[in-house]
Parts: C-alpha cells; sequence; structure tokens
C-alpha cells in the first residue's frame, strides 16, 4: 500500500464527472458560492470526456422562449407522452424554463450556432433540436469549469463515496485513484455532485469480437453514475427504463437530423411502410398510447423489432430521394462529422453512398441513462415552488442522502434534458449545494482515516490479486484464482442480455428469468472480488466492471418489480405483455441496504402537475 501515495483535498463542492453536467455544476458553484472551494474530478480530462466528447451537432433541449417558440409546459407534455406517462414532471419543467439561458451562454462562450438567415433565430432542426457547429462544444463548456474551480483533477476514477461517520445518511466526501500515478485521493467534501455519465456495456452490444467497445452510448460511461449513490443506500428511480435506439446499423450513425432534417423515412424490404402495419397489434398491448402524436419513440421501435421478427428485414432508412438536393446531401455526410465519423467510414468500407443506395438501420442493444430519451437514474427532490410533498425533501437535486446531489445522467424520472437541460441541471444541483453549505446543514462531518485507508485498501487489491494470481495462470489467461476484468465484463454483458431482455432474446424477459438473472448477477458479485489487474489501466477496468455489475442488479430488481410492459420497443415482460394503467401508472423507487445488499423496491404515485393544474382550475 505504501508504493500508493495517498494524497488529501477539503472542499465545500466536489463535482464527480467533468462531462455536460459536471462543467455545469462547477461553473455554477463558483457564480453562488465565491469564497467557497470547489473541485471538480474527472477520470479522463475535462477537454475530451464523456458522451460530448467527440462533439454533437445539434442542441437537442431549447425551447426558444424568446420567440414564443415553445413553453416548459410544452416538453412537459412532449417527455410525458414520450415515455409512456412516467416522468417526474417537476423536474423536467424546472430544468426546461431554465436551459435557453444556459444555451444562450454557450453561444456567449463561442459555440458556432447555426442561424436562420430569413428569421435572426437559432436555426432548428426540429421543434426542440438547434443546430450548432459543435465539434469544440466540450473544450468551450470545460473552460467555463475549468475558470470555475479551484481544481480540477484529471485521471482520477472516483470509485466510492465517503460517509459521515456522526450523523447518519450525510455524504463525507469521495476517493478515488490516479490512473497514470496510481496515487490513492481522499477528497473530503461538505457536499458531492455526482455527473459521471449513464451505463454502457451492461447489456452485450451488437458489436463484439472485432468490434468490441462500439456502442451508440459513449463506452466509457460505466455506471458510476449510479453504483456510487446505490452502493451508500441512496434510492433510484425507474432503473427499468434501459433505452434501445434505432440507429445506422454497425455505425450507429444519428437518424435525428435525417428524420428531422432531410425528411428521410423508413421502409422494409419491400419498400413497405411498415409501422402502420403493426398498429392494430401495438394497440392491443398499450391502447390509447399509440395514438399519441407524436408517436412514443419506444412504440416506433416495436413496430420495428416486430417487422424485423416477421421477416420484413432489414429496415432501410429511404435516402435516394432527399440526398438528390446537393444542399441536403452536404448535411447528411457533415451531420456525422461533428459527433459520428465512424458511420461514414463503415458506409464506404460497405459501398454505400446514400445517394444512390438506401443504407440499413438496426435497433441498439439496451442502455441506462436519465439525460437522453430514457429516465433512469437517482430519486431527487425537486424545486420548493413545484414540487409536491412526496417529491421534495429540502433542496433541488439532492438525492436521498444528505449533502448528496445529482445531475444529468444521474437523475432519474426527467428524461429528454440531452446536453444543454444536463448543464443545466448540474447548475441548478450546484446552487442547492451551496445553499445547502450556506443553511450550515454540512457542520461537523467526521471522516475518520480508517474509513479512507480501508478504502485504499479495496481499491488497490485487485492489483494485488493479480500479483499472486497470475503465477498460476494455466494457459493464455485463464488461472483458477482470479478473473480479468474483460471475462467479467463478457460474463456480466451475457447474463444481462440472456436474462433481463437484451438483443439475444428480442429484448423479452420475465420473471422467471429475472429471478434466475438476479442468481447469476449475485455469484458475478461473489467472484468480483477476486478480480485482478495487471496494470493501472486494468485496474480502471476493473472498478468499471464493478459499478456496471452493481447498477446491472439494480437494473435488474427493478425490470422484476414492474409487472407490465410499459415501454414495448424497450423491453417486454413476457408474462405481463400489456401496458397496465390500472396498476403501474406509477414511478417504481428502489433502495439497496449497504449492509446486506438487499433491494427494496416500492410504488411512488407519479404527479400529472401541467394539465391537472389546469384540470383543477377549470372545474
Ligand atoms: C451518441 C450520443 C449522441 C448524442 N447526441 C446528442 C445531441 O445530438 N444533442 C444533445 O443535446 N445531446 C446529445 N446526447 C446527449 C448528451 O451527450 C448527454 O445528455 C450528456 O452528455 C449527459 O451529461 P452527463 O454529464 O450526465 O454525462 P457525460 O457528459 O457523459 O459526463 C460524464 C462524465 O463523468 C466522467 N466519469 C464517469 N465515471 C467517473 C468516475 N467514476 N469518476 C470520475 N469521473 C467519471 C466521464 O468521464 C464523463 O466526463 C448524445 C449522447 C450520445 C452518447
Amino acid at each position: 500500500m505504501a508504493k500508493h501515495k495517498t494524497h488529501y483535498e477539503d472542499c465545500d463542492v466536489l463535482v464527480v464527472g467533468g462531462g455536460m453536467a459536471g462543467t455545469g455544476a462547477t461553473f455554477e458553484a463558483r457564480h453562488w458560492g465565491r469564497d467557497m472551494k470547489i473541485i471538480c474530478v474527472e477520470k479522463a480530462n475535462i477537454d475530451r470526456s464523456g458522451a460530448v466528447a467527440q462533439g454533437l451537432y445539434a442542441i437537442n433541449c431549447y425551447m426558444g422562449m424568446q420567440w414564443g417558440e415553445n413553453q416548459p409546459e410544452d416538453h412537459v407534455r412532449y417527455a410525458r407522452n414520450d415515455l409512456m406517462g412516467m416522468v417526474r414532471e417537476d423536474l423536467g419543467y424546472d430544468m426546461a424554463r431554465h436551459v435557453d439561458s444556459t444555451v444562450h451562454m454557450f453561444d456567449e462562450w463561442g459555440l458556432p450556432m447555426m442561424k436562420n438567415e430569413k428569421t435572426g433565430r437559432y436555426l432548428r432542426e426540429g421543434k426542440w433540436q438547434i443546430m450548432i457547429h459543435g465539434e469544440s462544444y466540450k473544450p468551450i463548456v470545460a473552460e467555463a469549469a475549468k475558470k470555475s474551480a479551484d481544481k480540477i483533477y484529471n485521471r482520477i476514477m472516483i470509485t466510492h463515496l465517503l460517509m459521515d461517520e456522526d450523523q447518519e445518511n450525510r455524504v463525507g466526501g469521495a476517493v478515488g485513484f490516479n490512473m497514470r500515478t496510481g496515487d490513492y485521493h481522499v477528497f473530503r467534501s461538505k457536499t458531492v455532485i455526482v455527473a459521471a455519465g449513464g451505463a454502457s456495456h451492461i447489456f452485450k452490444p451488437r458489436a463484439v469480437g472485432e468490434g468490441m467497445g462500439r456502442t451508440w452510448y459513449a463506452p466509457w460511461s460505466n455506471g458510476s453514475a449510479y453504483a456510487l449513490p446505490i452502493a451508500v443506500g441512496a434510492k433510484m428511480t425507474q432503473m427499468e427504463n434501459r433505452i434501445v435506439l434505432c440507429r445506422f446499423k454497425d455505425g450507429y450513425g444519428p437518424v435525428g437530423a435525417y428524420f428531422l432534417h432531410l425528411k428521410t423515412y423508413t421502409q422494409n424490404a419491400n419498400g413497405e411502410n411498415y409501422e402502420k402495419k403493426w398498429y392494430d397489434q401495438t394497440k392491443e398491448l398499450v391502447g390509447e398510447y399509440i395514438d399519441h402524436h407524436p408517436t412514443p419513440t419506444c412504440l416506433r421501435n416495436h413496430a420495428f423489432i416486430q417487422e424485423t421478427i416477421a421477416g420484413g428485414g432489414p429496415i432501410h432508412m429511404v435516402t435516394t430521394e432527399a440526398f438528390q438536393d446537393p444542399h441536403l446531401e452536404t448535411v447528411g455526410w457533415e451531420n456525422f462529422l461533428g459527433m459520428t465519423v465512424g458511420q461514414a467510414v463503415v458506409w464506404a468500407s460497405q459501398n454505400i453512398d446514400p445517394k444512390y443506395t438506401n443504407p440499413e438501420l438496426t435497433t441498439s442493444e439496451p442502455y441506462v441513462m436519465g439525460s437522453h430519451a430514457t429516465c433512469s437514474g437517482a430519486w431527487v427532490s425537486g424545486p420548493e415552488d413545484l414540487s409536491p410533498p412526496e417529491y421534495f425533501w429540502g433542496y433541488n437535486r439532492m438525492l436521498t442522502i444528505d449533502g448528496l446531489f445529482g445531475a444529468g445522467d444521474t437523475v432519474g424520472g426527467s428524461a429528454h434534458k440531452f446536453s444543454s437541460g444536463s448543464f443545466t441541471e448540474g447548475r441548478l444541483a450546484a446552487k442547492a449545494a451551496v445553499k445547502y453549505i450556506n443553511d450550515k446543514k454540512a457542520e461537523g462531518i467526521k471522516v475518520t482515516d480508517k474509513q479512507c485507508e480501508d478504502f485504499k485498501e479495496a481499491i488497490f487489491k485487485p492489483l494485488e490479486t493479480y500479483q499472486v494470481a497470475q503465477n498460476e495462470i494455466t494457459g493464455g489467461t485463464v488461472s483458477p484464482s482470479y478473473i480479468s476484468p474483460i471475462q467479467g465484463l463478457q460474463r456480466l454483458q451475457r447474463i444481462m442480455d440472456e436474462y433481463v431482455g437484451g438483443i439475444a432474446t428480442n429484448y423479452m424477459t420475465n420473471g422467471n428469468m429475472l429471478k434466475r438473472g438476479l442468481e447469476l448477477l449475485a455469484w458475478l458479485e461473489e467472484d468480483l472480488e477476486k478480480v485482478g489487474a495487471e496494470d493501472l489501466h486494468q485496474l480502471m477496468r476493473a472498478w468499471e466492471l464493478k459499478h456496471r455489475a452493481l447498477t446491472s442488479q439494480c437494473v435488474t430488481e427493478h425490470t422484476m418489480f414492474r409487472e407490465e410492459t410499459r415501454w414495448p420497443g424497450y423491453y417486454y415482460r413476457g408474462d405481463h405483455m400489456k401496458l397496465d394503467d390500472d396498476n403501474w401508472h406509477c414511478l417504481t423507487v428502489s433502495r439497496r441496504d449497504p449492509k446486506t445488499g438487499k433491494f427494496t423496491l416500492e410504488k411512488v404515485p407519479v404527479y400529472h402537475i401541467v394539465d391537472e393544474n389546469e384540470k383543477r382550475k377549470a372545474s
């Protein structure tokens, strides 16, 4: 242990993860906490980290209130509809009423925004999306965070949260290790804002073998945002609400601009509009939700999946019409340059010119996240002026652990935040965290050296395990006494894929499969005590795996609890194939007891705040 030097930092606001939400939190913490010590810790390098690392082509969440384009109420209705009714409307409204101000700052900071030449307004790609030249999006927001923080630590992976030893259920900071130096870092902090992104690679991806690592969501998003709070007993919500994306095959190139801006459309192998074919069958499953406009994303996926099972594939995007217009052709290609260059490379390698050949689409493996078109994550307090009592416990975006806040993918119940909404939510969380400190809620936190030393031993254990066990390798990388991170990852992905509704079963699962999945996950957890790491990079892989495994347990527990198929197209409970509003028009909330590792689940009412208030006023 002596070879891993220990560094201590004491601070007021600790931001874990310097992605979109983390940079927003760091920036805003300085605005409200002028004299406070603010630290941001990032696993990669903040200049190019997180899901926006490569850049983006559109900001997907902008109301345009200054021009009367949309109001926050409209966005709540939109997200509610897309998620088949299941969102925290207080959180969604709160984000939406502030998001425009965030985008205006991006504009001021130099992010190149596309403008409509006639109106001078931001150029719309769709009702909510505005177009940007977004290659430098991440360095621009990183600069704001760097100017605001006392210190940014790059290349440190946070593995555990510290807890106050005097007052139950209060956070005391976080610990992690530097992946370059192998040093151990202790951050004792009055508040912690977890902004560590979503979870890819918990389900087996379509690309394995030669394509291993290629996924739609960022491959480095490893579920720390969920595992860190779950491990200390924070409540989670809607973890069953994983997302499946319809994307261009093999490169996961985005389809939004194609549908919205280029007005392309999909068809089956016979050139038919297959979505219509599945209308009656879908209506049987979900009732009137299929008549909503726009059609909820999961239901469009459902038609895609059913058509493929029925033998109507491959499904194509019809690009050959739009691409005859040279301007649209350019837009179509440029769309990939800002964020998914790989898609253009895949097309080149497969001899696909979308001007003459309609490219194939596919549905992805499932991902878990709270900021995109889905809303898995932590159960947090909403804002004082909007939230019903069950959704409010003092500080906006505070988890059920005192002093622990969340933003972006971390926060559950509030879908369709995207990059701008995640940054905004980071700002909201930071404002509340500063208030928490100013209200003297963070006085006298006790974190003993023993707590820190115990974590140090646990963190570096995989290096020790490998050191000893490497002598027992029987062939290749096979050893009876340790498991490597990649072996553990593949085992995890297979369990999730085959038992919890991945691509192997066309997203189908049921109570018995989930029960078996949980057994297998429990054995994996046992074996992960023996994960071995040959170097610091593998040590990071080991901890990423542990975080993914804990996140997966939570996802599986939630999927088992909700006995209905709320989102056909994201996953199916074969034993409860229909949407069941009588019993399941509610949010699911879980808590894992840190001492026993057992999960308990409950139903929590979903309050429809936006139109209900209007209805109440009218009656
Ligand atoms: C393929 C793709 C396309 C998208 N397209 C769009 C789009 O067109 N428009 C749009 O507006 N939005 C888009 N989004 C959504 C947007 O990127 C996310 O909503 C946003 O990045 C979420 O912010 P976040 O801070 O929660 O996560 P991230 O931005 O991913 O940041 C999480 C950060 O935490 C760090 N981290 C993780 N674990 C740890 C740990 N243990 N310790 C320390 N640091 C850690 C990560 O390195 C990362 O920097 C897209 C996302 C993807 C993946």
